[in-house]
């Protein structure tokens, strides 16, 4: 059988349901353009960073100042704990998954203000959902732009399996942006050194794991995870950003030397 080209594809779309399986086939060899190569995006954690304040937030911004002359940076932020509040109240009183997803954006939101506030001086913007088709210029121009990092899902975020908790918050919505523009890296900047076998914060006899594999990370079905669950499958089947790193950046040098391509955090790929 010889490989589909995008003749192929093309006479398949005309003639095919979406569904059909020898259209996907065929869309697979589909050629790749990279929108921001050269990009990485990074992700301040909200819990692990934010919220921890001046002490946490300050250095990790100078840092982030002092690479953007080599670097490219898309600067996304989580929510942290006022969007687990939000949550927590908005499940007590009935509401549904896409309520959360709003509210948890909104916390996303706040955070990206004060990056912006705080980068102000130094020509970084806040790039909002509706205003991403000016973020090129502004890393052109700036070297570096920040977002809400809660993907636009709004109310139409996917229902989870269990539960109401929105499936597909901060680390998703970071993680499909460094695979939609085809960045070179997506770097998780929490309060731990990575990945550990359990939540070190409640089990000291966790252990670390340098590096891992998604399946792997499933299959080990450890009891809680440094990532969203469901940002692990986003990366399974991504085509361009085919591995992250999660680092601790309360230790001074870890973002310069992830960003340079050191593995000083854990590695999980594809
Ligand atoms: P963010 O601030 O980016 O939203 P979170 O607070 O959601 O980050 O996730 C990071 C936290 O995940 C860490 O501070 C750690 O306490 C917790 N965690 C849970 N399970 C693990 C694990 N297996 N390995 C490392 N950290 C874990
Ligand atoms: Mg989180």
């Amino acid at each position: 059988m010889t490989a589909p080209t995008s003749s192929d594809l093309a006479s398949l779309l005309r003639t095919r349901s979406y569904d059909d399986a020898a259209l996907a086939a065929a869309s697979v060899d589909a050629p790749d353009h990279a929108v921001l190569p050269e990009a990485t995006v990074v992700k301040v954690g909200g819990q692990s960073l934010m919220d921890r304040g001046a002490d946490a937030v300050l250095p990790v911004v100078e840092e982030l100042l002092a690479a953007r002359g080599q670097h490219q940076l898309l600067i996304g932020t989580g929510g942290g704990t006022r969007a687990r509040h939000a949550y927590s109240l908005a499940a007590e009183l009935g509401l549904p998954t896409g309520v959360l997803s709003d509210v948890g954006s909104a916390v996303a939101g706040q955070n990206a203000t004060m990056l912006g506030y705080l980068l102000a001086r130094h020509g970084i913007p806040v790039v909002a959902p509706n205003a991403f088709a000016s973020l090129p210029l502004q890393v052109a121009e700036v070297g570096a732009a920040i977002f809400a990092g809660m993907p636009p899902y709004g109310m139409w975020q996917r229902v989870p399996g269990e539960g109401v908790i929105p499936p597909y918050r901060t680390d998703a919505g970071c993680f499909l942006v460094a695979e939609t523009y085809g960045c070179k890296q997506m770097i998780y900047i929490k309060d731990e050194d990575g990945l550990f076998t359990a939540n070190p914060k409640n089990d000291s006899s966790a252990t670390f794991i340098p590096e891992i594999t998604v399946d792997e990370l499933l299959a080990r079905d450890l009891p809680d995870l440094v990532l969203e669950r469901g940002m692990l499958e986003l990366l399974r089947d991504a085509r361009r950003v085919r591995s992250v790193q999660v680092i601790n950046g309360l230790v001074p040098g870890r973002i310069t030397a992830a960003l340079a391509g050191e593995h000083v955090g854990t590695i999980i790929s594809a």
